[in-house]
């Protein structure tokens, strides 16, 4: 389980802000596949990949073509998404529009 907190603003500058939506839910061990699954439906393809941290659906980022990651934001509400890259480790607050980093 990751603690989440939050790095800075949308720009990646230091910011007070805080995210009420933390500490959330976090057990990312149980990912499903690394695949869009609405991006295999509609025969596109993405560029990065996105995990919900609510209930680890993973989606596609928004240089992606389709960008699943925040239609499944605005279709779920769930406010916080990581990246699902292997070489990356940070999260993001839609509703906040806050980076965060887990510790
Ligand atoms: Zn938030
Ligand atoms: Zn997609
Ligand atoms: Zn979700």
């Amino acid at each position: 389980m990751a603690e989440w907190r939050v790095a800075g603003d949308g720009a990646g500058n230091a910011t007070e802000k805080t995210c009420a939506h933390l500490p959330g839910p976090v057990d990312v061990s149980s990912a499903s596949a690394l695949e869009c699954v609405d991006c295999l439906v509609e025969g596109s393809q993405w560029v990065h990949l996105r995990q919900c941290l609510e209930c680890g659906e993973v989606r596609c980022c928004d240089q992606s073509p389709r960008h699943h990651a925040t239609t499944h934001y605005r279709e779920a509400a769930h406010p916080l998404m990581r990246s699902a890259q292997p070489d990356e480790e940070w999260g993001w607050c839609y509703v906040d529009e806050l980076f965060l980093l887990a510790d």
